[in-house]
C-alpha cells in the first residue's frame, strides 16, 4: 500500500529546477536564519506581498525552485518553554498538506532546525508528521476514493535516515490500517490475514492461533471475552505471535502484549447512551505492536529478540456472553471474578502476558510490555498523552522515565504513573471465593486510579508478580495505556496515530 517513501537528499541543487523534485517545503522558526539565500530572498519578497509568509503555511510562486513551488511552514512558539518538538510536527503537516493539495508528487522537505535539546530530532519528527498527515484510511482506499500517494518525500539533510522513517512510516501505515478500520473488514480472523499479508516474506516467524479448543485451553480469559463470538465464524477470535531474531548474539529480549479488542459493545456490561461508537479503535495496542514488528522486520536490528502475541477478540453481546461475578481460571492459573465485562481488555492482556512470561524466564535480558486503549481512566486524567504504570523491577531499572525522556523528543510524550499499594486492594474479591476481582463494576472514568490499578490485576492474574525485585528471576515489565493517544483529533472518528511505535523503536534502539 502507499506508504510514503523517504529519500536522502544531500545535493543542496536539488531545491532547484530540473532537480526531479517539484516543491519545496521549508519548516522553519523564523524567516531571519533559513540557509539558501535564494530560499531567503524569495520569503523576504513573499512577506512584502503577502502578510501570512511566515504566519501560515503559504504558497510562493518560485521561479527556478523545485517545481516553482516554494511553501514556507511556520513552526510557531517554537520559544515558548512548555513546547515540545510536536511545534515542528504541526508546521509539518500544514506544510506538506499544501503541496499536496497543490498537485505536487515529490516534494522536497527542508527543517531548520533549532540547536536546543528538545529539538534534536525535529526534522525526523517533521519527516514522520508528513506520513501521518498523508495517510488515508483503508476502506477509503479500498473503494478506489483515496488520493494518489505521493512518489517519495526528499529530505534535504546532511544526516541519512530515510531508509529509518520509511520502516518507521511502513509500520505506522500498518498500524494506522489496524487500528482504524471498521469492526467487520477488521474482525478477528481479518486483522490476523492484514497481518500476515503485511509481513508476508519478512524474517518474523509468525503463527496464529484459531482453534476453539486451543483458544480455551491456553487463553480462558481471552476465549471467555469471545465467547459469545465464536457464534458467528467471521468474528472468532484468533491470536498473532510475532517473533524477530535479529543477527549476532543476542544481548537483549523485549516482549510485547497487544491488546487487539476489534469491536468493544462492552458485552453483558453493554456501553450505553452513546458511548459505543468508536469502539472500532479498541485495537490500537496490538495494530502498534504489529506496526513495531513491521518496522523491526524492515530495519533488522543485530542483538535483540523481540516476541510479541497479539490477543485479537470481540467483545459481543449475545446468549453466550460472558458475565459478572463468573470465576475464571486464567492461563497462570489464577481464578479471576468477573467484575464489569467492559473490562476486558485486561482479561485478553492477562493470558498474553503470562505466555510471555513463560518465555522471558529464559530469555536474555527480558523487558515486558504490554500496550492497550484500556481504561477512559487515563484519558480523563491526562488528556490525549500515553501513560505507562511499570512494575518493581522496570521502575528500579528506570524503565518508565528512559521511554519518557526518549518518546518526548520523537514527539510520542508519555506520563509516568506510579503502581501504589491501594492498587493491589482494588483487585480482591470481597467474597474470599476467587484469587481476585478483575474490576470495580463502574465505568474506570469514574473510578480513582482507574488506570493505574489495573497494572496491579495485569500482576497477578499473569503470574508476574512471582518475578519482583526479591524473585528468582525478577522480569522488568510496563504497561502503556494509550487510549488517550491511540487516535487524533474527532473522538469517535479521528485517525489512529500508531503510537507508541515510534517512542517503542527508539527505546529498543537504545537499550540495545
Ligand atoms: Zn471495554
Amino acid at each position: 500500500m502507499g506508504s510514503v517513501k523517504f529519500v536522502d537528499v544531500v545535493e543542496q541543487d536539488a531545491i532547484f529546477e530540473g532537480s526531479g523534485w517539484d516543491a519545496l517545503v521549508v519548516v522553519t522558526a523564523d524567516l531571519e536564519s533559513l540557509q539558501f539565500e535564494e530560499i531567503a530572498m524569495l520569503a523576504n519578497h513573499g512577506q512584502k506581498i503577502d502578510k501570512r509568509v511566515g504566519q501560515s503555511a503559504t504558497l510562493l510562486f518560485a521561479p527556478g525552485m523545485a517545481g516553482g513551488r516554494l511553501i514556507i511552514a511556520p513552526v510557531k512558539k517554537a520559544d515558548d518553554d512548555y513546547q515540545d518538538v510536536r511545534v515542528f510536527a504541526d508546521a509539518a503537516r500544514q506544510g506538506i498538506k499544501l503541496a499536496k493539495d497543490a498537485g505536487a508528487k515529490r516534494p522536497l522537505l527542508l527543517v531548520n532546525r533549532l540547536s536546543e535539546q528538545r529539538y534534536e530530532y525535529a526534522a525526523q519528527v517533521a519527516a514522520l508528521a508528513c506520513g501521518q498527515e498523508l495517510w488515508q484510511a483503508l476502506e477509503l482506499r479500498e473503494a478506489g476514493g483515496g488520493d494518489e500517494p505521493l512518489e517519495a518525500i526528499g529530505l534535504l539533510a546532511d544526516e541519512q535516515h530515510g531508509d529509518m522513517l520509511t520502516a518507521i512510516e511502513a509500520g505506522r501505515v500498518l498500524a494506522r490500517d489496524l487500528c482504524g478500520t471498521e469492526p467487520e473488514r477488521m474482525s478477528a480472523p481479518a486483522f490476523a490475514d492484514y497481518c500476515l499479508d503485511s509481513l508476508q516474506g519478512s524474517n518474523l516467524n509468525i503463527s496464529v492461533v484459531e482453534d476453539r479448543d486451543i483458544l480455551e485451553r491456553d487463553y480462558p480469559l481471552l476465549s471467555a471475552v469471545g465467547r459469545s463470538s465464536f457464534a458467528v465464524l467471521r468474528h472468532q477470535p484468533r491470536v498473532v505471535k510475532l517473533e524477530y531474531v535479529g543477527d549476532g548474539p543476542i544481548e537483549h529480549t523485549f516482549l510485547f502484549a497487544g491488546k487487539g479488542v476489534v469491536y468493544d459493545t462492552g458485552g453483558a456490561d453493554l456501553k450505553i447512551a452513546g458511548s459505543m461508537a468508536g469502539m472500532s479503535r479498541d485495537k490500537g495496542g496490538a495494530a502498534a505492536v504489529a506496526g513495531l514488528m513491521k518496522t523491526v522486520s524492515m530495519l533488522k536490528p543485530k542483538g535483540i529478540r523481540i516476541i510479541a502475541e497479539l490477543g485479537l477478540v470481540r467483545n459481543s453481546i449475545g446468549s453466550e456472553a460472558f458475565v459478572t461475578d463468573e470465576i475464571i481460571t486464567s492461563h497462570a492459573g489464577k481464578r479471576v471474578r468477573i467484575g464489569n465485562t467492559d473490562a476486558e481488555g485486561r482479561l485478553v492482556l492477562a493470558d498474553l502476558l503470562s505466555h510471555l512470561r513463560l518465555k522471558a524466564v529464559d530469555a536474555v535480558k527480558p523487558q515486558m510490555f504490554s500496550v492497550a486503549t484500556l481504561t477512559g481512566h487515563v484519558v480523563r486524567c491526562y488528556g490525549g498523552y500515553t501513560a505507562v504504570v511499570e512494575n518493581s523491577v522496570a521502575k528500579q531499572a528506570n524503565v518508565a522515565t528512559h521511554m519518557q525522556s526518549l518518546a518526548s523528543l520523537w514527539g510520542e510524550p508519555i506520563e509516568v504513573s506510579q503502581l501504589r499499594r491501594d492498587d493491589f486492594s482494588k483487585i480482591v474479591d470481597p467474597s474470599g471465593a476467587a484469587d481476585m476481582l478483575s474490576s470495580n463494576n463502574a465505568p474506570s472514568s469514574v473510578t480513582a486510579r482507574g488506570h493505574q490499578y489495573p497494572a496491579a490485576f495485569l500482576l497477578e492474574a499473569s503470574g508476574l508478580s512471582q518475578h519482583g525485585l526479591n524473585a528468582a528471576t525478577p522480569i522488568a515489565y510496563s504497561h502503556i495505556d494509550i487510549a488517550g493517544s491511540a487516535t487524533e483529533g474527532h473522538p469517535q472518528y479521528g485517525a489512529p496515530t500508531a503510537t507508541p511505535l515510534v517512542g517503542l523503536y527508539h527505546y529498543m534502539m537504545a537499550n540495545s
